[in-house]
């Protein structure tokens, strides 16, 4: 199986580590937020996957029938890695257990696919990373937006300019887990709006998972219909199945 070329955490880095050694939230073993060894189970993709929204198939076709007969607002979206064990317990422990530690740490699989391609040759380089905004409640509730923290980590080590408020939540949607594709999509449909900043530019929007997409078609709708000129999606996980019609 492929590694990862990311740098690993290495020991514990601050004093507060030493004191209160942080649990792997994949394997649960003391020492560091992830551990080394989950760190290299994380799964890549797969080699069949969809050319535009890139995700999984099991067959050898360019583009998934979605892909073939609909049109999207985004222009080409990718997963750093597949939504199963440890990353799930990792994704889940950063959106759900107040474990935004976790960030850094999981940012670096975002920006490891960030420098192959199809990232590294696009039509239109990125003039902005923009992240799939929390309603202002959700946030307040969570105390910080775990889709921001990992387009920051990715920021940072790209040097690309992050702009958390170049989109905004204005609706208060339902959970998507649980709904069906076709609920997703009518859950979010106008649940966002852009900021008129993005007239001319082209955005890298980022999240945590990619379900169905829906969340973010919507962001990217709501980017185009405000003059974005290109929207892109990198997403930390996707699932192996499932999603795909
Ligand atoms: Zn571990
Ligand atoms: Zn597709």
């Amino acid at each position: 199986m492929a590694t990862w070329t990311i740098r690993l955490s290495g020991a514990a880095d601050s004093a507060l580590d030493l004191l209160f050694p942080p649990r792997c939230a994949g394997c649960d073993a003391p020492g560091q937020p992830f551990c080394d060894r989950c760190a290299q189970l994380v799964a890549p993709l797969p080699a069949q996957i969809c050319a535009v929204c890139g995700r999984p198939h099991a067959t050898a076709v360019a583009l998934c029938s979605q892909c073939r007969h609909g049109r999207s607002h985004l222009r080409l979206s990718r997963a750093a890695a597949l939504h199963a064990h440890p990353l799930r317990e990792a994704i889940h422990a950063l959106k759900y257990e107040t474990r935004p530690e976790l960030a850094g740490p999981l940012a670096r699989y975002l920006v490891a696919v960030f420098q192959a391609p199809p990232w590294d040759a696009l039509p239109a380089p990125i003039d902005a990373v923009v992240p799939v905004p929390l309603h202002i409640q959700r946030r307040e509730e969570r105390g910080y937006n775990q889709s921001e923290l990992l387009a920051a980590g990715l920021c940072r080590a790209t040097g690309l300019a992050l702009e958390p408020a170049w989109l905004e939540r204005i609706q208060a949607t339902r959970q998507q887990v649980g709904l069906s594709a076709a609920e997703r999509r009518q859950n979010v449909a106008g649940a966002f709006t852009a900021h008129s900043a993005v007239t001319g530019r082209c955005l890298l929007l980022v999240d945590d998972v990619y379900t169905t997409g829906a969340t973010l078609e919507a962001c990217a709708q709501a980017a185009t219909a405000a003059g974005a000129r290109a929207v892109y999606a990198l997403t930390l996980a996707i699932p192996a199945h499932g999603a795909h019609p």
